[in-house]
């Protein structure tokens, strides 16, 4: 986050505030509000590709940094928000040992589950946290794709990559849309981390999160959104799982593209999402005049507090031949 001199005069679009109270209805509470507003603990996941949990928990410990774990995942860890720099400029970082990202980022690896000798892919990769989680879920045993369109951002996935010693993992420059073309129904699990508006991201201290929010911007990322969601299920073989996700509240991004997806293709099934902490909501089935089909409650939309960013997660089959 930027340290705006100004951000204590910002404040959040009027318009994002008032779908939030009406996407959230009654779990609206003050920890959600107070999330756009207070700093965040920093949560690190441990990359057992290159290092054991004990000793590198025992090394940042050594240097003064305070850990607590996750608790539901054991390569999980965070550190009180005025650590943060203290982390991110920590040298197990640029050693690949240690990779800082959102605890609500680290379920979605969790949820997808990859199982060692899949054949996986991560539709929309860069900067590439997730397919780390999933190299290492993976134990670097089977096949692992990850594609990137945006050229200086698949740079950037290809050095996290190395960085973490996930050199098994191939990699593409390439529109997501494009993936079923080439590669015809392949996938055990496909990872569909979409592009979108980012709106979980939003924070007071850092108005370029939220400057250029719009309703326009939304429908812009749902239309990309549901091609992408279309080319990830033509992915999956029979029996495959994809797990679609965003950091965006908005129903428009979430519930919408999943329940055409589920409208449009028999085979597609939602699936029951158990997650391992407490703050989540089930998914919406009606918005804005829009009703979707029951199934869609089985999504789940994890919400903010002090140390979890918001996510939307929906776990999606295709039924077996
Ligand atoms: N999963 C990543 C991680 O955990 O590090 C974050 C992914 S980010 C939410 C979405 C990514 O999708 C961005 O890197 C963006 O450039 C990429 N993207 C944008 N358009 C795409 C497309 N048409 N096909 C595939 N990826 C796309």
């Amino acid at each position: 986050m930027s340290s705006d001199p100004e951000a204590a005069d910002w404040t959040l679009p009027t318009e994002f505030l008032e779908r939030l109270a009406r996407i959230l209805g009654d779990v609206r509470s003050d920890v959600i509000e107070q999330s756009f507003f207070e700093p965040k603990a920093a949560a690190f996941r441990v990359n057992r590709l290159l290092a054991a949990p004990d000793e590198t928990c025992r090394e940042l410990l050594g240097d003064g940094l305070s850990l607590e774990p996750l608790g539901w995942l054991p390569d999980g860890f965070f550190v009180p928000a005025d650590q943060r720099s203290m982390l991110t400029r920590h040298r197990l970082v640029d050693l690949g040992h240690i990779y800082i990202h959102n605890p609500s980022s680290m379920l979605a690896a969790l949820v997808l589950a990859p199982q060692p000798g899949e054949t996986v892919m991560d539709l929309a990769a860069a900067p590439g946290g997730k397919t780390l989680h999933l190299a290492a879920l993976m134990g670097e045993v089977g096949f692992l794709s990850a594609v990137e369109p945006i050229l200086a951002r698949f740079y950037k996935l290809k050095e996290n990559l190395r960085r973490g010693g996930a050199a098994f993992v191939r990699t593409y420059q390439l529109d997501g849309r494009r993936v079923p073309a080439k590669t015809g129904p392949r996938f055990d699990r496909v990872l569909l981390d979409a592009p979108c508006s980012g709106e979980a991201r939003f924070h007071v201290s850092d108005p370029d999160s939220f400057r250029n929010w719009s309703l326009r911007k939304i429908r812009q990322c749902r239309s990309k959104q549901s091609g992408l969601i279309q080319a990830g299920f033509a992915s999956l073989k029979p029996g495959g799982r994809m797990l679609y996700c965003t950091c965006s509240f908005a129903p428009e991004e979430n519930e919408a593209v999943v329940a055409s997806l589920v409208q449009e293709q028999r085979s597609c099934h939602l699936l029951e999402i158990e997650l391992p902490i407490e703050n989540w909501q089930a998914g919406l089935t009606a918005w804005e005049g829009l009703t979707f089909p029951e199934s869609v409650r089985l999504c789940r939309r994890v919400l903010p507090n002090d140390l979890h960013d918001a996510l939307f997660l929906a776990l999606i089959e295709k039924s077996p031949e």
